[in-house]
């Protein structure tokens, strides 16, 4: 009978990404009864995934979420492992010689395509894009955005949609006190974008935003919330859809847009737009996007399953500047089954499969699980399921090879990689904290991981 789990012989846990859904995973296993060490990787120093990188730097309440993740990283049994690529520094057969199972928390990295003509122009981006520059993800602090163009198109509705169009609403005082990335900040106050269109290809009852992201359009202090006439007149499934006594969602969206509806004609100096039943079908440019060519839609469906239709009817918007924000998109890892079509790894209830084939010792949570939805909280019972199954497998996983983190440490070193422990990425927090002091803003990010290695190494 194998002894992992017991004090003799810990279960060692490696965690591949330090998102909310690897942290809950986690905490999950170290609160068991089992003994457990878990190792937490990421590719970058910083840890957090998305509430670092994603979440908009004037939502800063969300962010505080970190508290708990601190926490977690904080017990006994529990290490990070920040700056150390998986797949590149150490390959995943190399990792599982030193775990007895290996969860994958890598998230989705990329986003879904439109896949039209002119997708590619300059002047067109994807949301990842845009977000990681303006919260100062290493990966992004390079990208350029051409903000001199008046009009700026997003083309989506869930709420990163309603992040990317509601930065490039507000003014320089909204934003300055926030944790936006310098960078992002001078960009933004030299933009010259005063319309900004929102479209949806579904209706207005069908829109994936929540009421507090649509509510805060109607509330920026020099934009204007705009609708079309006639916008919220509904298809007898959209309206039963609505009147469904269990749907708060559409209801709630449905009284803010109708507030919008019921204002009088704009007066701020920006204008937000917000379309509906239109998809877009090409961007249109010489070398740079001018315009982007909208189909008008129907809607076609019973309630609640109802898609959008072409209608043929085709209107051209003129714009410098497109953003598409239709979704994320899992990556693959290197040695690590893939579902293409997805955009995520195979698993059933959380262990992962290769065809029909269980991996032993090899789970997943997050979006890299079960695509990409939810918010923050979502992840907590989805990485607890995992967290579960894992636990139920401990009589059947093999153990592995090397049980002590000094080999993995010796083999980091011997490639010349640099790894972050949690007490390093404390140490390059309180610096960016510091930074911030200065400007009136709660952190300013390092946004170079040289930088943060140089936080660290300071003699
Ligand atoms: P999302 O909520 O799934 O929204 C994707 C949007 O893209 C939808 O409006 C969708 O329309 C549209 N779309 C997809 N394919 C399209 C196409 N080919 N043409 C036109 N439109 C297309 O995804 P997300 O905005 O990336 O957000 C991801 C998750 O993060 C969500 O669960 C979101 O709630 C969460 N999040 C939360 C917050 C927050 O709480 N403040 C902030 C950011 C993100 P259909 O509805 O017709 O498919």
């Amino acid at each position: 009978m194998s002894e992992l789990g017991t004090a003799r012989m810990p279960l060692r846990v490696a965690i591949v990404g330090s998102g909310p859904s690897g942290f809950y995973a986690a905490e999950a296993l170290i609160k068991a009864e089992p003994q457990i060490h878990v190792d937490m990787f990421d590719r970058l120093p910083t840890p957090f995934g998305l509430v670092r990188g994603g979440v908009a730097p004037d939502h800063p309440k969300i962010k505080s979420v970190t508290r708990v993740y601190d926490k977690i990283a904080g017990t006994p049994g529990f290490a990070f492992w920040g700056n150390v690529t998986v797949g590149r520094d150490v390959a995943i057969e190399e990792l599982a010689r030193f775990y007895d199972a290996i969860i994958f928390a890598s998230g989705a990295e990329t986003d879904n395509r439109l896949n039209i003509p002119g997708e590619d122009l300059k002047g067109s981006h994807t949301a990842t894009e845009f977000v990681g520059w303006y919260n100062g993800h290493p990966d992004y602090r390079d990208r350029e955005f051409d903000l001199s163009a008046e009009v700026a198109v997003v083309v989506g509705q869930g709420n990163v949609a309603m992040d990317v169009s509601r930065i490039l609403a507000k003014t320089i005082d909204e934003l300055k006190e926030t944790d936006i990335a310098d960078h992002a900040l001078d960009a933004l106050a030299e933009s010259k974008v005063r319309e900004i269109h929102l479209i949806g290809r579904r209706g207005p009852v069908q829109a994936k935003f929540t009421q507090p992201e649509i509510k805060e359009i109607g509330e920026l202090s020099d934009c204007d919330p705009v609708l079309e006439p006639g916008a919220l007149e509904l298809d007898p499934s959209s309206q039963a859809e609505l009147d469904d006594p269990d749907n708060k969602h559409s209801q709630k969206n449905i009284a803010v847009l109708q507030s919008f509806a019921d204002r009088g004609a704009p007066v701020k100096n920006r204008r937000y737009h917000i379309h509906f039943l239109k998809s877009p079908r090409e961007i249109r440019g010489e070398s740079h996007v001018e315009s982007l060519v909208l189909e008008r839609n129907r809607l076609e469906g019973e309630p609640f399953r109802m898609k959008a239709v072409g209608t043929g009817e085709m209107e051209e918007l003129a714009c410098g500047l497109v953003f598409r924000s239709v979704g994320y998109r899992g990556v693959a890892l290197q040695g690590v089954p893939f579902d293409e079509k997805r955009g995520v790894i195979p698993n059933i209830d959380g262990r992962v499969v290769a065809g029909s084939e269980v991996v032993p010792g090899w789970y997943v949570v997050g979006w890299i699980k079960r695509g990409p939805s939810g918010v923050i909280g979502t992840n907590k019972p989805d990485s607890q399921a995992t967290a579960a199954a894992l636990l139920d497998d401990i009589p059947k996983l093999k153990p592995c090879a090397h049980r002590d983190g000094v080999e993995l440490m010796d083999l980091l070193r011997s490639r010349g990689v640099r790894f972050v422990s949690f007490a390093d990425w404390q140490r390059i927090d309180d610096a960016e904290i510091e930074r911030g002091k200065l400007k009136g803003k709660p952190r300013e990010k390092f946004t170079r991981i040289q930088e943060m290695l140089d936080i660290l190494d300071l003699k």
